[in-house]
């Protein structure tokens, strides 16, 4: 999917312009206790386009002074972003704050598309001429809090989708990506998968010029290690910048197949290894826990079985997760680790035969009938699996209303008995016949 940016000074309205855009879609109910998604990153839809939009003035840059700020953001929109929005202020016109973001995007060379925001009614028309100064064209007048404009400013954006060349991996190339904070050991991990007896195919430059993927071939399987740049980066923003490595990774975590749930195992778990698992499990990636430095880990017999357990108790939401323990720095272990990310990643694009689900389901119905409401009976008539990347399951009923969250949870477990699914999220819904 391609990614556009919202880069301007303060106060022109870029957050409310980013509500607006991606719309309803912000306010899909989490289904992920205690994770809490930041509102920078998030995906909308344009005619046929699917698009990520992000909000550079939600990332935080911390104490710098106010220019310094402004050129930050703009670098990471720069980084980050196939097309760019770059909002001025109709209202206050052209100020050198937006001279001073116009010159940093046009020496970038990304495609640009210049909106003037808060023309709220066809008389401010006249006040967008200034702006064509600015040397983006024709300058788009928008309104946020009116929702005016929009559709032409996107028709502009979605011209330049046309000259993005997204990555073409095969169906059959493995990708995926290693997550986690800083120092648990991602760039050690990659290295030690890529030791010598892995062959380094290509560096690939996708579709930003940051990011740089591997790829590799290991016992015939292909596989790309998506964003490993962005993983080995260290210090300016990228790492002080928590927000801006969230949005890293989730971006990361859009173009994988697998995803590589990294922990200190030293260290142990904290909230932010909880906030980090959980994007990966929101966004229907396959997961594989990782806990490395387990050579640092003074070890018992219990030892292993004991973190298992932590793990499972702080990671709830991902109990379909294979847990692999290993050493990056030793690489003890770390040959258990591509067969578990080989497993994830078939379980995630598995499909399962009609029959046999049909099966499945009707037998879970007769060993626990189904939830009644008011005096009616949920019917179940038929399941089907409507999609794969994560499995999704559509079972047709009576009434959808009638299916309770806790039956659904338990059809969910049945079809998990009854086909493994190890390593992937699966989905299921009720649909009306
Ligand atoms: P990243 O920020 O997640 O990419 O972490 P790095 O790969 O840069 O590793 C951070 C630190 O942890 C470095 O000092 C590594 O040498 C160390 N480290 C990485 N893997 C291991 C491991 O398996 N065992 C031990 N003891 N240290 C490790």
């Amino acid at each position: 999917k391609p990614v556009i940016a919202i880069v301007g000074r303060p106060n022109v309205g870029k957050s409310t312009i980013f509500n607006r855009i991606v719309g309803e879609r912000v306010s899909i109910v989490e289904d992920t206790p205690g994770v809490t998604r930041d509102r920078i990153y998030s995906s909308g839809e344009w005619l046929n386009y699917q698009f990520n939009l992000i909000d550079t003035g939600g990332i935080d840059i911390g104490d710098e002074p106010f220019l310094a700020q402004i050129r930050q953001q703009a670098e990471i929109a720069i980084d980050e972003a196939d097309v760019i929005i770059f909002l001025t202020n109709g209202r206050e016109g052209v100020t050198s704050a937006d001279e001073e973001v116009a010159k940093i995007l046009y020496r970038s060379k990304k495609p640009v598309v210049l909106a003037v925001n808060k023309v709220d009614n066809p008389e401010m028309r006249s006040s967008i001429y200034d702006f064509y100064a600015l040397g983006f064209g024709e300058p788009f007048p928008i309104s946020g809090s009116h929702g005016l404009g929009l559709g032409d400013l996107l028709d502009a954006v979605a011209e330049h989708f046309k000259n993005i060349v997204t990555e073409e991996y095969d169906e059959e190339t493995i990708k995926f990506s290693l997550i986690g904070r800083p120092n648990v050991g991602k760039s050690s991990l990659v290295n030690a998968l890529l030791g010598e007896d892995r062959v380094i195919v290509s560096n690939i430059a996708g579709t930003t010029r940051d990011a740089v993927d591997t790829s590799y071939r290991y016992e015939g399987q292909d596989f790309v290690i998506i964003d490993t740049a962005g993983m080995r980066k260290k210090g300016k923003v990228y790492e002080s910048t928590e927000k801006y490595s969230v949005l890293r990774a989730l971006k990361a975590i859009d173009r994988s197949d697998v995803v590589l749930v990294v922990i200190d195992g030293e260290e142990g778990i904290i909230e932010q290894d909880k906030k980090i698992a959980g994007y990966a499990h929101e966004a229907g990636r396959a997961v594989v826990i990782v806990v490395n430095k387990w050579d640092a880990v003074d070890k018992d017999e219990k030892t292993m079985k004991d973190f298992e357990t932590n793990i499972r108790e702080h990671f709830l939401f991902l109990d379909y997760a294979p847990i692999v323990f290993l050493s990056a720095k030793t690489t003890r272990r770390i040959h258990t680790l591509l067969p578990k990310i080989i497993l994830a990643s078939e379980n995630h694009s598995l499909r399962v035969e009609t029959s046999v689900l049909n099966d499945v389901i009707m037998d879970a119905v007769a060993m626990n009938p189904t939830p009644t409401d008011k005096g009616k009976r949920l019917k179940i008539y038929y399941a089907t699996q409507v999609a794969v990347k994560p499995p999704a399951f559509a079972i047709f009923v009576n009434e959808p209303e009638l299916m309770h969250f806790s039956y659904e949870r338990f059809l969910q477990n049945r079809i998990r008995d009854a086909f493994g699914f190890e390593g992937t999220p699966i989905k299921i819904f009720a649909r009306a016949r």
